[in-house]
């Protein structure tokens, strides 16, 4: 990825195309076999810095057409799932693929993430992101409505879905004994739908998380915070499965 002085950034494959910027054309062939880290040029003389993109820098600039778990609550997420090497976990509904993606990482290449998703196109906008992760081959992408069940047994779930108090039993049916369950919802009313349902069918140590992220500026003589934030992206529910 190219960072400008600006903090400008644009990612791109070093296939000899031409990326055209704000700042002049960046001629990717100039790039090859050059070292991350080099400080290179635009066409105008703009100088960049050509960087290895880091997953985060993926996140931010990936394909998407649904709501994603952004950054900040996605490593928590991964975290109070205790998601591990070799884990086998179902990821609902996949979406754009980014928390599809974060869970393929952890599980690792003897791991397996089992995706469902109800619509085809975002199955296969995910697909299509994955494969450029080089991630494709830790996920099977499933094409289903997840109030049919789920297939598969695992030790952890994570649920997106605009109505997932509708799935906590098939949640707990497909969970081994205290598996771990974490949910994201924007808005309040759908946390108390879903602890509700979940205190009713079997779960244990249930949580309710917000994450507040605030950046800083980076100009040691006025050391202060950016004045906007992210305020709210999703509160976050982790539970466990106790059998009754
Ligand atoms: N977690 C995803 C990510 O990080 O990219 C985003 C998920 S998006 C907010 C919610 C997705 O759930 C949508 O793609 C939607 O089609 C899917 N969905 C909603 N209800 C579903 C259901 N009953 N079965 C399967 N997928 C469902």
């Amino acid at each position: 990825m190219a960072v400008f002085e600006d903090e400008s950034e644009f990612i791109f494959t070093v296939d000899g195309k031409q990326i055209g910027t704000h700042k002049g054309i960046i001629k990717t062939e100039e790039l090859v076999d050059k070292p991350f880290g080099g400080t290179f040029h635009t066409h105008t003389g703009q100088k960049f810095v050509a960087l290895r993109p880091r997953f985060v820098d993926e996140i931010y600039h990936m394909k998407r057409k649904t709501q994603i778990v952004y950054p900040k609550d996605m490593g928590f997420i991964l975290l109070m799932l205790d998601v591990k090497e070799g884990d086998k976990v179902i990821d609902a509904g996949v979406g754009s693929g980014a928390m599809c993606a974060a869970l393929a990482r952890a599980v690792g290449s003897c791991g397996k993430v089992f995706a469902y998703e109800k619509r085809e196109e975002f199955l296969k906008l995910a697909e299509e992101n994955l494969r450029k992760w080089g991630l494709l081959d830790r996920v099977v992408l499933k094409l289903k409505d997840i109030s049919e069940g789920f297939d598969e047994v695992v030790d952890a779930i994570f649920l997106d879905v605009p109505d997932p108090w509708n799935y906590i039993r098939q949640c707990y049916d497909s969970l081994i004994g205290s598996g771990n369950l974490a949910i994201v919802c924007p808005t309040t009313n759908q946390v108390q739908q879903v602890v509700d349902e979940l205190q009713k069918n079997g779960f244990f140590q249930i949580e309710i998380w917000e994450s507040l992220f605030r950046q800083y500026k980076t100009n040691p003589e006025r050391l202060r915070p950016f004045d906007r934030m992210v305020a709210h992206t999703a509160y976050m529910i982790f539970a466990r499965k106790k059998y009754f």
